[in-house]
């Protein structure tokens, strides 16, 4: 009884759909039929054809419903899609693989300021970039036509993620492209989702600006006591007046290095970092570095081992960044150590990968494993460290990673909470790996 309540309910809905018109057409004709049945069969037949009538309708009304509801059920889904992509925050523009315009939603429209109605439909072809009105939706469709264009996502990993600058009006988009395909792999066609970051990178510069010029003003004075100190250290006989003055050198230091940082993170996120490229002797360009550190390893007092592979490595890096970042790493070693702990630094070529691998290991504190995600945000300081090492910034690690990645490697680590931690990371043996173009640094 209630399957056949149903059935009434959804032949009362679905009545008038387009799919149950050959289903009435069917109904009309098998209906005249019997009635031409009625006037020339006899009573028996009658019944039979009555019966054989109710039950062909039966079958073909349900088959129809069957797609009536599935076809309306499809309509829903698609309509609530086009809402959701109508009402997003992000541009959507989605085309065919003859770049053939199917989708445009209303964001999309306010960034290009090109109406759906107008390019719905058309095939949008890299000479449109000439018409003033589709030059900035041209450049992002094909991003090879923009003035700045820097690829985030490896390559042939989907979606692709690009980041676009666009000029007249200035534009700072982010787009991330991804192919649509059918069950058996077959493109379809592909969608663009862009973020329109225009407004939040200029935030970002004003912010950078601001840390900037602060840091400038405080640079001199600092520099003029860090001097002072330096003169009356020298001048100075009485041992515990040269104690508080040691003290007071010290901490003028550390305030320097922190200007310094904050001064190396805003040029990065201005993209103004400034690389200088050469071709450097690995081995003796980690040597040179860690002579540097002979007086901070005693005052620590951990060992330092260096592990070079046999043959000569020829590396392309800005000697004066990369030794920021390297010794960077070294200096976290030893301070965040044990005393008379280990730090190990392990130089080796990557097996069928054109890349070197360095390694930092450690025999010190760790890292909390639920903090290791943050380790590369600007002003993480492990909740570890904070009594063991008060005077750090922060800041080291963030300027690391960017260095390591202008350079064109990846950095890492593993930690065990009071055992140890391992930074590496690698440097590319194929120079053309090698950014071309310094990318404004971001937080991770
Ligand atoms: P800073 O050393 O000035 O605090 P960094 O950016 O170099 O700034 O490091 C950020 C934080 O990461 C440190 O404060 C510390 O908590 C953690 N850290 C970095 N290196 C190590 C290490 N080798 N062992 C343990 N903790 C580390």
């Amino acid at each position: 009884m209630g399957r056949l309540k149903i059935f009434f309910r959804e032949l009362a809905l679905y009545g008038k759909a387009p799919e149950l018109k050959l289903f009435w057409l069917t109904f009309g004709l098998i209906g005249i039929l019997l009635m031409v049945d009625v006037f020339f069969l006899p009573i028996f037949l009658i019944w039979v054809s009555i019966i054989l009538f109710l039950s062909v309708m039966a079958i073909i009304s349900v088959s129809y419903l069957k797609i009536a509801r599935s076809n309306q059920e499809t309509k829903i889904k698609s309509r609530e899609l086009q809402s959701v992509i109508e009402n997003l925050d992000a541009g959507i523009i989605g085309y065919d693989p003859n770049f053939r315009i199917i989708n445009f939603n209303k964001t999309a429209e306010n960034i290009f300021g090109v109406s759906a109605q107008e390019i719905i439909g058309q095939y949008v072809d890299p000479n449109f970039v000439k018409n003033p009105h589709f030059r900035q939706l041209t450049q992002v469709v094909f991003p090879s036509l923009a003035p700045v264009v820097n690829v985030i996502s490896e390559p042939s990993v989907w979606p692709q993620v690009v980041d676009i600058t666009l000029e007249e009006p200035t534009r700072e988009l982010r787009t991330a492209l991804s192919r649509l395909t059918d069950d058996k792999g077959n493109l379809l066609g592909f969608f663009k989702i862009i973020r329109d970051r225009t407004r939040e990178k200029s935030l970002l510069r004003s912010k950078s600006e601001f840390i900037s010029i602060a840091a400038h003003q405080m640079r001199t004075p600092l520099s003029a006591i860090n001097w002072a100190f330096e003169s009356l250290i020298k001048l100075t006989e009485d041992k515990e007046r040269l104690e508080t003055m040691k003290s007071g050198y010290e901490a003028v230091q550390r305030a320097l290095k922190t200007v310094n940082d904050l001064l190396d993170v805003s040029k990065i996120e201005e993209g103004k970092y400034g690389y200088n490229f050469e071709n450097a002797d690995l081995g003796e360009f980690i040597q040179t570095i860690l002579a540097q550190f002979k007086p901070i390893v005693q005052q620590y007092q951990v060992n330092i081992y260096l592990t070079l592979p046999k043959e000569k490595l020829t590396v392309r890096i800005d000697p004066q960044k990369l030794s920021i970042a390297f010794s960077n790493l070294i200096d976290n070693a030893i301070k965040y150590n044990v005393k008379n702990g280990k730090v190990e630094i392990l130089v080796e070529k990557l097996e069928n990968q054109p890349f070197i691998k360095i390694s930092v290991t450690d025999t010190g504190v760790g890292i909390p494993a639920n903090e290791m995600e943050g380790i590369f945000k600007k002003f993480y300081r492990g909740s570890n460290v904070i009594q063991l090492e008060p005077n750090g910034s922060g800041l080291g690690l963030y300027i690391t990673k960017n260095i390591i990645q202008q350079h064109g490697g990846k950095i890492d680590l593993e930690s065990v909470p009071d055992r140890g931690s391992t930074f590496y990371f690698t440097l590319p043996i194929d120079f053309s790996l090698i950014p071309t173009k310094e990318v404004a640094g971001e937080e991770p």
